[in-house]
């Protein structure tokens, strides 16, 4: 069997290493030809950090920082819940680190693993027929095809348009994300931050120096370019404004850039010789920093159906990942419609919530297992 994967990005680049250790022949097409600028910071799960070990690609090189606690609230509003590692009973409930280091490490780990990776190869074209698919694309200015019996769509939804027997979903939540890089006078002690606001979440993940945080800021796009502009004292206080005190007193910020946020779904990840993993099966808002971690279970799911095997390998994938990805999307869908409005009426349901999930034991912990494995069978 021979699988083609379109996307060499963190999702694909873990599928492909999976695959190999399975010992099934998989290459590669990949735009980006140099090293990854993408200064993007991840919040990994516990269960990701296990699929990329299983992957060869957990290593010191990754600079991840543990979270050790989530504290979520609302501005303006009561309640408030802390989730801890004890909770999921794992040694941390999640990891820190930058989409560059984690791609630096996968990049060395592909050319480890032998796994055959064209760089600098632009995909244009899918045509999918009764014997196999056949992937057109540009390399140096000249146009390439190959055949293969499986292609993986893992270029973050770059070519989703060009199958059409994919049918695509958009959710447009009229806001952007403006992510940056910010020191406070207190040491973040593995803390991660979560804080519900009218505009949309604001967070903090604990990074690497002991006072660093690396920040998102949602809000409606025109204020989030506004923001973008300010100098970094008046973004700073703004900031404070926005977030309260409970990471300490924010003394500089840096590296501030903006993403616009949509949700975009595929009604199944398969259509014929067609496999789709990763943000380009589903691009979801990142309030709830679920995107990644299911986009590395789709990697796994779909390397544990073809070394199966048969005829309904695909089939197979999209059954299994089905369950997994409604409920992620219908959670982190559900935390932006229902925390990203002031009202007062709302306010007060959301706060018992809060409170609840605190002072529940089990509710922490089916929260905390939800965040770091994802939804079980
Ligand atoms: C602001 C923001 C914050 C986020 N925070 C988190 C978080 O905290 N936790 C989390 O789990 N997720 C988070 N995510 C989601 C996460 O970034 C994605 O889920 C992840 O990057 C998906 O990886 P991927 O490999 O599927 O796609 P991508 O990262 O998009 O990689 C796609 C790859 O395909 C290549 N490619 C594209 N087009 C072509 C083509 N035509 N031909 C060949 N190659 C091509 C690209 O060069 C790239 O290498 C966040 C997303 C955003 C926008």
């Amino acid at each position: 069997m021979k699988i083609l994967v379109i996307g060499a990005g963190p999702v694909g680049a873990t599928f492909a290493l999976l695959a190999a250790n399975e010992g099934l022949r998989v290459t590669m097409l990949e735009a980006r030809e140099g090293p990854s600028r993408e200064a993007r910071t991840l919040a990994l799960s516990h269960g990701s950090r296990n699929v990329l070990a299983q992957a060869g690609a957990w290593s010191e090189a990754l600079r991840a920082t543990e979270i050790h606690t989530i504290h979520t609230s609302q501005k303006a509003g009561f309640g408030r819940t802390v989730i801890s590692r004890g909770d999921g009973g794992v040694p941390a409930l999640g990891y820190v680190l930058t989409y560059a280091d984690l791609q630096t490490v996968l990049d060395a780990q592909l050319i480890t693993a032998n796994v055959a990776v064209e760089r600098g190869a632009i995909v244009s074209a899918i045509d999918d027929s009764d014997a196999c698919a056949t992937v057109t694309y540009t390399k140096n200015g000249a146009e390439n095809q190959v055949d293969a019996d499986v292609v993986v769509m893992a270029d973050g939804g770059a070519n989703l348009s060009r199958v059409p027997a994919i049918t695509i979903t958009e959710k447009d939540y009229g806001q952007a994300a403006l992510l940056g890089h910010i020191e406070t006078d207190t040491p973040h002690q593995h803390r991660a931050f979560e804080r519900f606001t009218g505009d949309g979440p604001a967070a903090l993940l604990p990074k690497h120096g002991a006072n660093e945080f690396s920040l998102v800021w949602v809000a409606n796009p025109d204020k989030i370019e506004s923001l973008k502009a300010l100098d970094d004292a008046t973004f700073c206080a703004a900031f404070q404004e926005h977030f309260g005190y409970r990471a300490g007193k924010f003394l500089s910020v840096s590296q501030r850039r903006s993403y616009p946020l949509k949700l975009r779904t595929v009604a199944s990840p398969v259509a014929g010789h067609v496999a789709v993993i990763g943000n380009a099966a589903q691009a979801l808002h990142p309030v709830a920093g679920q995107g990644f971690n299911l986009g590395l279970r789709d990697a796994a799911a779909l390397v544990k159906s073809l070394r199966a095997g048969g005829g309904d390998a695909l089939t197979s994938y999209a059954a299994s990942r089905s369950r997994d990805v409604e409920r992620s999307v219908g959670f982190t869908d559900f935390l932006v419609s229902a925390f990203s409005n002031d009202h007062a009426l709302a306010k007060i349901p959301r706060g018992l919530g809060l409170a609840a999930i605190d002072m529940l034991p089990f509710a922490r912990k089916a929260l905390a297992k939800r965040m770091l494995f994802g939804a079980r069978r």
